[in-house]
Parts: structure tokens; sequence; C-alpha cells
């Protein structure tokens, strides 16, 4: 099914996995399909490495998500550092694991070309969407930056870049993670006077670890509110207790922003399924009162 079908019944619960490293077994990462899929989410999305890395995997997990699992499977696909020819040979595997659906993304560059122009067919995420629809008919989401994407001239042309990626064939918009509901309430509005009327799925990432969301933050730009802060700074040396809080913290988020009428909720699990059973053990009746809703 077209994932831009599901958002016509939100709110929309998708989970976000990441492959294994090139040559590890996929062993762990089966495993942790098998534990999200009690879940039951509207579809689970596997990322795919902008750099080579861990791209073959994409496809198989994605395959196995939705023909061992029967659930909705979302492949991402980066295109910077891709050939045309490259990308035409995971679209055709992708068709022919029977796979729908595909989160199109320029990719970050590597680090040691950040200053390089790129040297591929690919220049923006656009480009990609442009390229998959002359090849086939999938569905496409895109993603989409509350906080503005770090390499933006500004907030203003950022969004007007995403307008373009709209209008381009992008169905469906899911965020970079965000700390602050109020942020990504004032990114709605600036979409709606924008008129970019695709459905928007807020990305949450449970933060289980100081170092860690630190280091995320810096590289993708959102920000640490200073409620967050105070959380991390009381609780960075008992792993325990901010889980505990960090599981707490996203609940809330959560819970706020399915009350404010959210299109999805996509939750980034970092292959942690007992951190997203918690949180959705946390919201199960909320769940179960928004679907009889539909
Ligand atoms: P684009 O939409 O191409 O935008 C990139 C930058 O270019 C922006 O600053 C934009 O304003 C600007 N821009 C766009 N079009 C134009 C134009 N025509 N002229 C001038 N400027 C323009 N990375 C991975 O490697 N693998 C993944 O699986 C992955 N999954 C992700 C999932 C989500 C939900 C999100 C939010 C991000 C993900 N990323 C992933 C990270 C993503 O690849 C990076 O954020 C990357 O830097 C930008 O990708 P994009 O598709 O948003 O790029």
């Amino acid at each position: 099914m077209r994932i831009k079908d599901y958002y016509k019944n939100k709110p929309v619960f998708s989970l976000e996995i990441f492959p294994p490293k090139p040559g590890s077994p996929l062993d762990g990462v089966f495993a942790t399909i098998d534990a999200l899929s009690v879940l039951r989410p509207d579809f689970i999305s596997v990322t795919y490495g902008a750099a080579g890395g861990s791209r073959f995997y994409t496809v198989e997990i994605a395959d196995t998500i939705k023909n061992k699992y029967g659930i909705e499977a979302l492949a991402h696909l980066t295109c910077i550092n891709s050939t045309k020819e490259e990308v035409a040979e995971i679209l055709g595997r992708l068709q022919k694991a029977k796979i729908e659906n595909i989160l199109a993304l320029r990719g970050d560059r590597p680090a040691d070309q950040s200053t390089i122009p790129p040297t591929t067919d690919f220049q923006y995420a656009s480009d990609l969407i442009k390229f998959i629809k002359t090849k086939a008919d999938f569905c496409i989401g895109a993603a989409c930056y509350p906080e503005v994407h770090i390499e933006a001239e500004d907030a203003m042309a950022d969004l007007h870049n995403l307008k373009r990626k709209v209008e381009t064939g992008a169905d469906f918009l899911i965020t970079q993670l965000f700390l602050d509901n109020s942020i990504f309430y004032a990114f709605r509005e600036k979409l709606d006077k924008l008129a970019i009327g695709v459905p928007v799925a807020a990305g949450i990432m449970p933060v289980l670890n100081k170092k860690q969301i630190e280091r995320i933050t810096s590289l993708c730009g959102a920000s640490i509110p200073p409620k967050f802060r105070r959380i991390l700074d009381r609780y960075e040396n008992s792993p325990e207790a901010l889980k505990e809080a960090g599981i707490a913290y996203a609940t809330e988020q959560i819970i706020d922003l399915l009350s404010s009428g959210v299109d999805g909720i996509h939750l980034y699990t970092m292959n942690r399924p007992e951190v997203a059973k918690t949180i959705f053990g946390q919201i199960s009746g909320i769940r179960k009162h928004l679907k009889a809703e539909t």
C-alpha cells in the first residue's frame, strides 16, 4: 500500500530502523523487526547509507518487513555520490521486492568531500524525486527541517526548496528530530502559509545518551531546549535515570503532538525495540481512542 494513503486516516505511527555495518550479520536487525512488529506500526522505514556503507542491506531489510511481516516498508534512498545507473539498479530491486514507498533524500556529504561540489548525477533530493518519477510509480516521501537544514541559505530559502521538492512529487514529509514542540507548530504554520499541503510526520527521537544527542544535534542543527538540557545535565552519569527521563520526555512530546492533531509520529528507534515498546505502551489507550475516531 502507498504510504500517502495511510495519512488519510491519521495519525499514522511509524518506526525507523537502520541496517548493520557492511559485512555484519543481519540477525540483529531481524530480531529488532521481530520485536517492533508486535507494536503494529503503520510502516517501518529503513535508512540508507549515503557514503556507500550500509546501502546494500536496505532493500533486503525492507523486503523482510513487507513480505515476511506484512508491515508496509519505506526504503530510504540517498542520491549524493550516486550515479543514475546505481539508483536505477536500486529502484529495480525495490520493484522486484514489491516495495512501493521510497524516502527520497540527498544524503549528507561525506566529511572529506564537504568542500567539493558533488560530482554525481544528482545535486538535491528534488533531482532524485524527478529521476524516480521517470522510472516508476513509487509513493515518495521526503525530509523536512523545522529548525532549518544546516546548509540552507536561510529559513525562507529552505522552505522554498522544500516547496519545490513537494511540487516535484513528494507525497508526504517526515521531519528531522526536534525536542521542542513549539518549533514544530511554528513550522507547520509556515508550511500552511506556503500552501505546502502534504502530510507531515513528526520525527521523535527518545534521547538516551548525552554525548550522542549532542553529536546528532550539532550535525543536524536541531536545538536542545533548556528544559531538556537540565535533564541531560542532571542525569548524564546515570544511564538508567537518563533513559527513564528520555523516554518520558519523548512520550510527553508525542502525547502533545497527538492532541494537537499531528499527521503522524515517526519514532527514531535507534534499533532499541524496548524503548519503542515502552513508549507505545504508554500511549496505547490514546492510540486506541484515536483509531476509533477515524
Ligand atoms: P535536500 O532536500 O536536497 O536539501 C539539502 C539542502 O539543499 C537544504 O539546505 C536545501 O535548502 C538545499 N536545496 C534544496 N534544493 C535546492 C536548490 N534547488 N537550490 C539550492 N539549494 C537547494 N541521510 C542518509 O544518509 N540516509 C538516510 O537514510 C537518511 N534518512 C533521513 C530521514 C529523515 C526523516 C531526515 C530528516 C533525514 C535523513 N537523512 C538521511 C539525512 C539527510 O540525508 C540530510 O539531512 C541531508 O543533508 C539533506 O537531505 P535532503 O534530502 O533533505 O536534501
